[in-house]
């Protein structure tokens, strides 16, 4: 057991879910601050994030601060945002595009895809973000099922993964390529925004009209399109604030790649909602850059995922001396659990604690969370959020019946959040299928303790049944991080006659370790101590890398699918995989 993270009340004391709760926080209150937000009536994420500001006298604050791979740097303030999110509505408007026509987009972190984003919800239309790293046949997949109308891309990306088969998407009208130039039958954005209006009157779409199309990461199996609407924005204003601690002017840094949920409830709608200043690096992950970007920009909130924490972590500390981080003031990390040695190590390195969160690209936004003002448990992801009702329960002929702390059971929501999905495209009955009642079922397992703290104990799916005993993968991945030559561990069951299954752990070592039997026989000497011999593994495997999603999540599938000689299912959003 890891010792609470204690936050001192000072620290409290200035959180805004505390200054929230006083002043009688309730989600009535933030949709009344937030609906009917156009002038004449209406909702639309995009106004709420950029043309609201502009009306109310901030257009020359900064929205964005844009980190260009090669050292080359551009900010764009409000008023910059709005005028070119107006262009790009403008440049949809006149090939013909109307209200809820479906853009698309492939690009990496660059500043068009915020424009994009924006310009693409306030011509009244939805907007789709692929990740740009994906191959050509998963791209076209989502668009067919997306029925997309317009894509906006680069012409290297256009070039090698699109023009083979786009003629093939009757739907298809559009193609916008970034830069000056375009190949036949394509439209140069560059000089279509120069020529496009600055003005735009903004669709006055209804808080229920469809805004965004995100695919989930497809870690279980095959993606799914969850839609979401204008409504969202409600949690993305809330959550920003009291989750992430967001205020106008605060320096802002998500490193989510645009391609999934994150990059836009927290990459974009949020912060700008909350009028920050948000830093794009356009780079991938590397730690000297990281680092130098956290203290030369500034950073006040950073808000990133395990497998980046894990690849700092694998740099060791010495690699952040030197370095001043003390303009932040709040770290907060998602996608997968975070194991507490990261939450530890955070706190010992940037003099902060990471603030684990936890959600789904069907919840649209932030659900459970540990929020500023509260004390840290490392390995908890927090409590629900105010609004939302969270509960850890077991299905029973289509009823829920709570669990008592401690015992694990199904993660729920209690149906009627804003930014909840109001469907998978074309998936009615898998959509049903995750409700129980007026709850939603989220497919992940968790466990209450005594005073209300929510833990992950691992996917549905994932769950291990060894000789009577539960064991969430999680748990285990945990411990054996902990031992000094452990970077990464993604553990499964595998089928055994006595025990039901058994625990099979995959790792990948810190620089300066090298694979052997004694190795192997340390790792598992130090799990059996912490975990006791029913829930140590068995087996341990060492892989250079372990296969992962493009959003960075242990694909635990994979690994039980190789070892069992099973097909390998959908794997068209997995990115590293070397053995
Ligand atoms: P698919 O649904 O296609 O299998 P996915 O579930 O990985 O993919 P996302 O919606 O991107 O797709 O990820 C949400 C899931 O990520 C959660 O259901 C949970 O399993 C995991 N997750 C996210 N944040 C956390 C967290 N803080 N702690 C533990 N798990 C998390
Ligand atoms: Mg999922």
């Amino acid at each position: 057991m890891w010792d609470t993270i204690k936050k001192p009340e000072a620290l409290r004391a200035q959180a805004q879910l505390t200054s929230g709760v006083r002043a009688g926080l309730s989600w009535a209150k933030i949709e009344d601050e937030l609906l009917d937000g156009l002038p004449d009536g209406g909702l639309n994420i995009a106004y709420e994030a950029v043309d609201r500001h502009v009306a109310n006298g901030f257009g020359a604050d900064t929205a964005l601060r844009w980190l260009g791979k090669s050292g080359d740097r551009r900010d764009l303030n409000y008023a910059d945002l709005g005028a070119a999110s107006s262009r790009f509505a403008s440049v949809l408007a006149g090939h013909g595009l109307g209200r809820g026509a479906r853009v698309f987009s492939l690009l990496g972190r660059q500043p068009e895809v915020f424009y994009a984003a924006l310009g693409t919800l306030k011509a009244g239309m939805t907007f789709t973000p692929l990740f740009s790293a994906f191959g050509p046949e998963p791209i076209q997949t989502r668009m067919e099922i997306g029925e997309a109308n317009a894509l906006v891309t680069t012409e290297a990306i256009y070039r090698r993964k699109i023009e083979p088969w786009i003629k093939d998407i009757p739907s298809m009208r559009l193609v916008l390529i970034v830069g000056d130039d375009a190949p036949e039958g394509c439209v140069a954005l560059g000089p279509a925004m120069e020529q496009a209006s600055p003005e735009f009157d903004t669709v006055h779409t209804q808080p229920e009209d469809e805004a965004l199309i995100h695919f989930t990461s497809g870690t279980t199996g095959r993606p799914k399109g969850a839609v979401h609407v204008h409504k969202a924005v409600v949690n993305h204003a809330s959550t920003g604030r009291y989750a992430l601690e967001l205020k106008p002017g605060t320096v802002y840094w998500c490193t989510a790649d645009p391609g999934w949920v994150t990059g836009t409830s927290y990459g974009i709608i949020a912060p700008l909602v909350n009028r920050a200043t948000l830093v794009i690096d356009e780079a991938e992950f590397d730690l000297e850059r990281w680092y130098a970007t956290l203290e030369r920009e500034k950073v006040e909130v950073w808000y990133t995922a395990p497998t980046a924490i894990r690849m700092m972590m694998r740099a060791g500390r010495d690699a952040a001396k030197g370095h001043d981080f003390s303009a932040l003031r709040f770290l907060a990390s998602v996608g997968e659990p975070l194991n507490p040695e990261a939450v530890v190590w955070g706190n010992e390195v940037f003099g902060l604690p990471f603030h684990d969160n936890w959600w789904q690209t069907e919840t649209g936004g932030i659900m459970i969370a540990n929020t500023m003002e509260m004390d840290i448990r490392p390995g908890s992801m927090g409590m629900p959020l105010p609004g939302i009702e969270a509960a850890v329960v077991t299905v029973e002929g289509g009823n829920v019946k709570p669990c008592k702390p401690g015992q694990i059971g199904d993660l729920a929501l209690k149906a009627g959040w804003p930014s909840m999905m109001r469907a998978y495209l074309h998936e009615e009955a898998r959509y049903k299928k995750t409700f129980a009642g007026d709850w939603y079922i989220s497919g992940d397992l968790a466990m209450q303790d005594q005073d209300g703290y929510f833990w992950f104990v691992g996917r549905a799916d994932d769950l291990i049944k060894s000789s009577g005993h539960l064991i969430g993968p999680f748990e285990v991945e945990s411990a054996l991080i902990e031992h000094e030559a452990v970077a990464e561990a993604g553990v499964i069951g595998l089928p055994d006659e006595t025990a039901g299954e058994v625990v099979k752990a995959y790792v990948s070592l810190n620089p300066g370790f090298e694979p052997s039997e004694e190795l192997e026989k340390s790792i598992r000497g130090h799990a059996r101590k912490t975990l006791g011999p029913a829930v140590a593994p068995r087996t341990i495997e060492f892989r250079k890398t372990l296969p992962k999603t493009r959003s960075g999540k242990i694909m635990r599938r994979l690994l039980k699918a190789r070892e069992l000689g099973l097909p390998e299912g959908d794997i068209s959003t997995l990115e590293t995989d070397e053995s």
